[in-house]
């Protein structure tokens, strides 16, 4: 997720979650380009989800037998390239991303010169390899790790095919993006849905889980008590990006109107891609509005609301 957020804090520290889970904590707390993975140990075999670029700076990685990506970003793959030759694993929805630079292009939907910016940063920057031999899985599969298992929870919207990972018997939720921050949800890519991530929100909050794991910097939530309220403050975020939309609209505007003022970022956010995710975010959220008749178009290209 790009957040764009630049504050200056300290790596965070490894932690062993439960008997055969441990955190391995992201430089700059997780922050976007960084993120926290998680390593599974069962008695047969180990797992490591969401490889992130902090494993780069690392003296020892831990051995793996496979690698799982929740979804297919840059930041989530950024350091599969340090476990080539163990079987990497995603969604079959996201599949297409590490087939081919191409597909993974197809995922953001950037066109034109950022496009081009964007895919040498994936290659220089994320270290993207393609591995067309990656094994798809689909929502329910499991893996036995022997007195560990992983299941697969296809949780779409972010991607479409964004999972969480559900460890049992420890407890373990691995939310993937869903990452519980102040920026809210993040739907600004062109294989993300504002409506399938308002479903997913949704069916996570029934998930009764002892640690709650996110890839950014909120890393680990304790507790039931304590996932719902971050839960429900990530989720306002979508309410008040529509109602900021609603009362930008009180005289008419254009889709780049909407764009340049900026609803996802704050407009001193340095983010190069910036105006394609707040075209595709905000673009949801007029097409949902003037479907339920909350704005209409006055003249060609113009929305007014009420
Ligand atoms: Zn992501």
């Amino acid at each position: 997720m790009k957040t764009g957020v630049s504050d200056d804090i300290a790596t965070l520290e490894d932690r062993q979650l439960s008997a055969h889970v441990t955190l391995l904590g992201g430089v700059r707390g997780g922050k976007y380009p960084h993120g926290n993975s998680l390593c599974v140990a069962g008695a047969e075999e180990s797992l490591l989800i969401d490889p992130s670029l902090s494993l780069d700076a690392r003296d020892a990685l831990p051995r793996v037998d496979r690698v799982i990506n929740s979804h297919c970003h840059e930041d989530h793959i950024a350091g599969n390239h340090l476990f080539r030759d163990v079987p990497w694993h995603l969604h079959e929805l996201d599949r297409p991303g590490l087939e081919s630079l191409d597909g993974m292009m197809e995922i953001y939907g950037y066109a034109g010169p950022s496009g081009d910016y964007f895919r040498k940063a994936l290659i220089d920057d994320f270290h993207y390899v393609p591995r067309p031999d990656a094994e798809p899985f689909r929502g329910g599969d499991v893996f036995d790790l022997g007195g560990v298992s992983v299941e697969v929870v296809h949780a779409p919207g972010h991607t479409r095919g964004h999972c969480c990972l559900w460890i049992e018997p420890d407890g373990i939720l691995y939310l993937g993006d869903i990452d519980l921050t102040s920026f809210g949800p993040y739907y600004g890519d062109a294989w993300s849905s504002l409506t399938d991530f308002e479903r997913t929100l949704g069916e996570v909050r029934t998930l009764e889980a002892r640690h709650y794991a996110t890839f950014h910097h909120i890393g680990v939530v304790d507790g039931r008590e304590a996932f719902l309220a971050r839960l429900d403050r990530f989720s306002s975020v979508i309410h008040s990006r529509e109602q900021r939309l609603v009362d930008f609209l009180a005289e008419p505007r254009s889709l780049d109107d909407i764009v340049s003022h900026r609803f996802v970022y704050r407009p001193a956010d340095p983010v190069p891609f910036a105006d394609a995710v707040e075209r595709r975010s905000m673009s949801q959220h007029l097409e949902r509005l003037i479907a339920d008749g909350r704005v209409r178009e006055v003249e060609r290209g113009r929305y007014l609301a009420g």
